[in-house]
């Protein structure tokens, strides 16, 4: 191999917001097949919103009240979007105990002497709580491919909110282009099925792993692999770090956590998709330059 030219490769990749981390990096990013992407806060904003809220036996302002109180404690985007929504509907929250992050799948706090719940459908479940009054809200949920957050007080279902979440701009173009590389897209998800299907269908990604833990993530990259899949992740997040180690190729957005970023081999410094595409692109021109 000739220095100079992985130099230029690597130098001309910078200029387009793209940091290679060196020679590895770049000849692994010119022999991968596949693109595992991560939804939330790669393909999408990360900024949600609250479409619809369903209370359960309790008054709506109360509810609002109780789930904006434990998120309070939480960063993820689903937490940002309830209590941004709040706002609308009450002036203070309740103060937070014992609050406990429980990733991919929500989040638990003791609320002036009861145990609060707001998460997804396997957490609600986990605790043997019964989802049927939310059986109408969540098929109406399923159907337009929002992202649920359930929430329970002492073991009691108490409301529902259906949150949606924004596709990056540009982001379909990626894919396009992605596609135009002759690699096959994949997305991959914490987040329900249907919110799933509802992105991949709308940005043209041929394959879905949805309600994907953290800790499994990295699970299928390896499936991939030992199908034959040389492997690119893509991904923002702490979730992401594993499964960004364990692919052929990591990349990670700069807007992401300190720990997705030492986790990859490509850090893409710009706000737009495309660079995704463009770093492969290079990669693979840089190699046959040395080659
Ligand atoms: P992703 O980044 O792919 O959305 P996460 O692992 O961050 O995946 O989250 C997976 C799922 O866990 C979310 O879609 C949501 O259903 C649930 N969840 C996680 N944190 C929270 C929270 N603070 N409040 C409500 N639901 C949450
Ligand atoms: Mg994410």
């Amino acid at each position: 191999a000739t220095p100079t030219a992985l130099m230029v490769g690597i130098g001309r990749a910078a200029t387009l917001g793209i940091l290679i981390k060196g020679h590895d990096a770049l000849e692994a990013s010119g022999t991968i097949t596949t693109v595992v992407l991560d939804k939330t806060g790669t393909l999408t904003t990360g900024r949600m919103t609250v479409e619809t809220a369903t209370p359960f036996g309790i008054a709506d302002h109360e509810l609002w009240r109780l789930a904006a109180s434990v998120e309070q404690g939480s960063e993820h985007a689903i937490a940002h979007a309830i209590q941004d929504a709040a706002r609308a509907h009450v002036t203070d929250l309740h103060p937070l105990e014992d609050f406990t992050a429980l990733p991919g799948l929500g989040a638990t706090a003791r609320i002036t002497g009861s145990t609060l719940l707001v998460g997804n459908a396997d957490l609600l479940r986990e605790h043997g709580i019964d989802l049927t009054p939310a059986a109408a809200a969540l098929a109406d949920a399923h159907e337009h491919g929002h992202t649920v957050a359930l929430v329970a007080r002492d073991g009691q279902l108490i409301g529902l909110l259906a949150l949606a979440d924004t596709i990056k701009p540009g982001a379909a173009d990626a894919i396009t282009a992605l596609h135009a590389q002759n690699l096959t897209t994949v997305l991959l998800t914490g987040d329900s099925p249907a919110a799933g299907a509802r992105i991949a269908a709308e940005l043209g990604i041929e394959r879905v792993h949805a309600g994907v833990a953290p800790a499994q993530k990295a699970d299928v990259v390896r499936e991939l692999q030992a199908a034959g899949e040389k492997v690119a992740m893509v991904g923002d997040g702490i979730n992401d770090a594993i499964a960004l180690a364990t692919a052929d190729l990591g990349l990670a957005l700069v807007s992401g956590t300190d720990i997705a970023l030492k986790a990859a081999d490509i850090i893409l410094v710009r706000d737009d998709l495309h660079v995704i595409p463009d770093a492969i692109a290079i990669s693979r021109k840089t190699l046959r330059t040395i080659r």
